[in-house]
């Protein structure tokens, strides 16, 4: 269980919108920072551990300087991340570029940036040669297990069905031939789970990861320094879920790291996760405000945001509890569906919700809006993308992103030729 709570008051909330009209994303500061701070203290035990925030999921560098605050790194997989890393000033081995189907000049920056590279594709080393002449002394790979159905791994999914990664046979080539050009640092990288909420499938991938250094070093003679479990905790978007406890997540990676690493007598391995959606996930909100009310079939509640503020509903029906704020208390003895105002019959919030009366000019809080909320927003229809705003711990509200505007939409079009 998680009670969905909102960090402010609807009083403080009127006072920002105040100021900053509906609809935007705001992130709580305090939030952000205490449970990064858990999960850093969680494992403690491991050897230069390390969680590299997947800058996808809210690529704002205000969000990124506080996480570089509590010692976190970056996780990036395109140019547009490296360059927001250069600008908060995360550099060389604070980065690992876990890209895939990636463009040289991507790679170029990666590595005048002293980033991890973690390639995707054993076809990637020959590339990376042919175009900067070596190879780093540092590598990374990228492991796709194919298909867990045997073993009685918990992982779920479908690891074959993913374009990600390399086979074993072709981790183990890898580490071959690079270990006789000039690579002298070695890490193994995987993410075969998303979302995930039970930690035996994390636990498992960590069993995994340990194994396969296992035999990178009897095939190889090599010891790999370091293992990034990716990313993929999962957050508790409903209120009868209940969130990752880091501690038993931690006590179980321990577990399998002694009986594994440490009792075939392998060096100290450092260990690293590179997780996004449950940094910022819960802590973001998507403030909107009901603007229309039509019943028809059914009943609806228009607000002034749309799935180009929030997608994740519409692409996936993913479930975001709903705030009606100053009713908070009131008993969810309506039933709404509750759009957005693009010409898609999918931009939905939330359909056939219990929620209480809603009256126009209510505000409207969507939670666990910050991960892959604002960062997946679009401009179909003409949509703008809203503001985005910092909610600090002793009140103070900082606008970490302004809402665009028509000229903004309008930039790349040249209306003097017309
Ligand atoms: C998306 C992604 C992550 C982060 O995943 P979360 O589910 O947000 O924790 C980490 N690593 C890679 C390579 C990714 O693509």
């Amino acid at each position: 269980m998680n009670e969905k709570k909102v960090p402010f008051t609807g009083e403080q909330l009127e006072s920002i919108i105040a100021q900053y009209p509906t609809p935007f994303h705001i992130y709580d500061a305090k939030g952000i920072v205490e449970n990064i701070r858990r999960f850093i203290k969680a494992f403690s035990w491991a050897k230069d551990f390390k969680e590299y925030f997947a800058v996808k999921a809210t690529p704002n560098p205000y969000i990124m300087r506080l996480l570089q605050k509590e010692g976190v790194g970056a996780d990036c997989s395109s140019l547009a991340e490296l360059v927001l890393c250069e600008k908060v000033g995360i550099t060389g081995s604070d980065i690992i570029f876990s890209s895939n189907d990636t463009p040289y000049e991507e790679y170029a920056k990666a590595l005048e940036m002293g980033a991890i590279i973690n390639l995707d594709d054993i076809t990637h080393i020959a590339y990376i040669e042919k175009h900067n002449g070596r190879l780093p002394e540092r590598l990374c790979f990228r492991y796709n297990p194919g298909s867990l159905k045997e073993g009685g791994n918990t992982i779920i999914g479908l690891p074959e069905e993913a374009k990600y990664g390399m086979t074993q046979d072709q981790i183990i080539e890898a580490v071959m031939y690079c270990k006789d050009h000039g690579v002298s640092h070695f890490g193994l990288h995987t993410m075969v789970v998303s979302n995930e909420l039970d930690i035996n499938g994390l636990i498992g991938t960590a069993e995994l990861m340990f194994d396969l250094a296992l035999l990178v070093k009897e095939k190889t003679g090599v010891e790999v320094e370091f293992i990034d479990f990716g990313g993929g905790i999962g957050v508790a978007y409903k209120p009868e879920q209940t969130p990752v406890d880091f501690e038993a997540l931690s006590a179980g990676i321990k577990r399998a790291y002694e009986e594994k690493i440490e009792g075939n007598g392998h060096s100290p391995i450092s260990l690293a996760f590179e997780c996004g959606r449950m940094v910022t996930g819960p802590y973001g909100y998507l403030v909107a405000t009901a603007i229309h009310r039509k019943d028809i079939y059914k009943h609806y509640i228009g607000l002034d945001a749309c799935m180009a503020n929030l997608m994740r509903p519409a692409l996936y029906g993913s479930y975001h509890h709903i705030t009606v704020m100053g009713k908070e208390q009131a008993p969810a003895d309506h039933v709404y569906d509750v759009t957005g105002s693009l010409c898609e019959n999918n931009d939905k919030f939330a359909i056939d919700r219990q929620l209480p009366k809603i009256d126009i000019g209510d505000r409207i809080v969507i939670h666990d809006a910050g991960a892959h909320g604002h960062a997946m927003g679009f401009n179909y229809n003409g949509k703008l993308r809203s503001a985005e705003l910092l909610l600090h711990e002793d009140g103070r509200v900082e606008l970490i992103r302004r809402a665009e505007t028509l000229d903004d939409l309008f930039a790349t079009l040249d209306f003097s030729k017309l």
